[in-house]
């Protein structure tokens, strides 16, 4: 496998071969890109400046059959966190790069210019780009089809990206063609903008040259396991993450109206139980795979009323800032504010929550979900003033509009999860180093990182620092295998993780080694981010979940200074 740096001030690409002595033999996708930041880039840098790199990973285990194991990392110095930031994608890609024997790109120095980088068998090149200035991802994917043929993987960005907005993302394309898939949060995008990098095209090759010590030894534990998961997760395939709607607006965990309301009264309109009623009506699809090996299935295909294609995936996370938090009651205009969010190139989670704190400061109406779309499409596409103020984040408008209740930790808008309900998310985004991320150790109700280990209640601080903790260093892993984390980051899959890892590249790791390596990123991450300024009494979340009840639970976050601050001591003596 080999590392690819491309320079692009002297426009130079060159390839570095990993070898089993190399330390970043088995670092891969998050591990990888949090390894080259930390060596490489220096803390203090300007995020969009020339000393900042940006890092495409896939996971040690891209290549290989293993169930949702061909995920993208994308990693530098984020400009919306000013920390250390990894944000992983599905799509079509990281199984091409695998395959041409690919691990990372790295991406240094900066272009005025635009450019591609094309892959290919024969070669890699970086190509002049300035005909596609401007395009969003679905106009540009189009292009990109025709040129070079419809199998391509394309990793993207749209206009937001170029005007390097901070909460920009970079695009992958799915299986069906669409540039549905986001690395989404922490504006890295932008930093892919300040590079000049439009797209990066990759040709299928022709064989593989993906590593597999023992391919039958590998089937007989992987196989196995993919049918269970696949049989457990048959709800979860059939209505996808929306089907948490409803759900957490009962649990009164549901951010609503900007975080002042935990239920939403009109969730019946906009459930996962809807949205599936409407898919299937209108002859949309479900149980789409976002990524080759996906066995769970979990994405959407969404159509409108004449069949024409809206967008693809529409997730949980999306349909909650952009309707409870905005009290948007409808599943059409969700599906639109994703289409322009993927279009233009912006975070979903982060727009909702902008547009939450600019609804509050009375700038747009509750509800108006055409103004939404408005901003996106007009004011955004084209770096307006009014631009600027949305695509920046929502800690950027907080202060703009000098708004009272700004939900951001570390500078990163919260997803879709009140913190004084969902205590253990709410430790997540206080003390992750990726700011307030729920992917970081996404502690949903139910989800317990041990069986048989008593967790106590979603709602109770009781046990929630360990929870947190412990979804934190087994995401982490999976993070570093490129695998999606529905496949469930708990203790008993750091097992199956040695044992496959094992026979692909003829090692014999033990399940602790395989959690220490979510321990040393961790540890990475956290120190980079102490170098670059965010040191660990920055571990807390905004002060109204302190000081207003979530309603209608009742509940504040209460977890105390300490708590959050000495939160990762517990990296270097943890039983788990
Ligand atoms: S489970 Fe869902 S998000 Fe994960 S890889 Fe499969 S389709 Fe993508």
């Amino acid at each position: 496998m080999k590392i690819i740096r491309i320079d692009l001030s002297e426009k130079s690409i060159s390839p570095d071969l990993i070898t089993k002595n190399s330390k970043y033999f088995l670092l891969g996708a998050r591990g990888l890109t949090s390894q080259i930041v930390f060596d490489e880039v220096s803390p203090k840098c300007d995020p969009l400046g020339p000393e900042n790199k940006l890092i495409i990973a896939n996971g040690i285990l891209a290549g290989s059959p293993f169930p949702n194991s061909a995920r993208t990392s994308v990693g530098a110095k984020s400009p919306l966190t000013n920390g250390i930031k990894e944000a992983n994608v599905g799509g079509r890609s990281a199984m091409m790069l695998a395959r041409h024997g690919i691990r990372a790109l790295i991406f240094e120095n900066i272009s005025d210019n635009l450019h591609i980088l094309l892959i290919d068998d024969k070669k890699t090149e970086l190509i002049e780009a300035n005909e596609y200035k401007g395009l969003g991802n679905y106009d540009l994917h189009t292009k990109l089809y025709e040129r070079y043929g419809n199998t391509i993987g394309i990793y993207s960005i749209g206009p937001a990206g170029e005007y390097m907005m901070k909460s920009a993302t970079v695009a992958a394309n799915d299986l069906e063609g669409y540039p549905s898939r986001h690395a989404a949060r922490g504006g890295l995008g932008a930093v892919m903008g300040s590079k000049g990098i439009k797209a990066i095209v990759i040709i299928s090759p022709k064989g593989s040259k993906a590593q597999m010590h023992d391919l039958k030894k590998f089937r007989e534990i992987s196989k196995p396991f993919a049918v269970n998961l696949a049989k457990t997760k048959d709800t979860f395939s059939t209505f996808g993450t929306p089907m948490m709607m409803k759900g957490m607006s009962n649990y009164g965990g549901i951010p609503t109206k900007n975080y002042s309301m935990g239920s939403y009264d009109d969730i019946d309109k906009i459930s996962g139980e809807r949205l599936h009623e409407l898919v299937v009506k209108r002859g949309g699809k479900k149980r789409l795979a976002c990524c080759p090996t996906c066995v769970i299935k979990c994405s959407n295909l969404i159509v409108d009323e004449e069949g024409n294609h809206i967008t693809s995936s529409l997730e949980y996370e999306t349909m909650c800032l952009n309707g409870t938090n905005l009290m948007i009651n409808n599943l059409d205009s969700l599906a639109n504010i994703d289409h322009y969010c993927d279009d233009t190139g912006i975070d979903t989670i982060e727009y909702g929550g902008t547009c939450g704190v600019a609804m509050e400061c009375g700038k747009i109406k509750w509800g108006d979900a055409q103004k939404v779309i408005e901003i996106l499409d007009k004011e955004i596409r084209n770096n307006t003033e009014t631009g600027k103020l949305y695509g920046n984040g929502v800690k950027h408008i907080g202060i703009q509009l000098n708004a009272k209740r700004i939900p951001e930790v570390k500078g990163q808008g919260l997803s879709a999860y009140d913190p004084r309900v969902m205590k253990a998310m709410g430790v997540t985004y206080a003390t992750s180093p990726m700011g307030a991320d729920h992917t970081s150790g996404a502690a949903i109700v139910g989800r317990v990182p041990r069986k048989g280990k008593n967790y106590g209640e979603y709602f109770d601080i009781k046990h929630k620092l360990d929870v947190s903790f412990e979804l934190q260093v087994y995401t982490c892993v999976m993070d570093t295998m490129g695998i999606c984390y529905f496949v469930g980051p708990s203790y008993e899959n750091m097992s199956i993780l040695a044992k496959v890892i094992n026979a692909m590249y003829d090692l014999q790791l033990t399940k602790n080694d395989i959690i220490n390596i979510g321990i040393n990123v961790l540890k990475n991450e956290i120190e980079f981010n102490k170098k670059a300024g965010i040191t660990q009494d920055k571990n807390d979340v905004p002060r109204f979940f302190k000081t207003e009840a979530s309603q209608p639970m009742n509940l504040k976050f209460s977890f105390t200074e300490d708590d959050l601050k000495n939160f990762w001591d517990r990296l270097d003596n943890y039983v788990f």
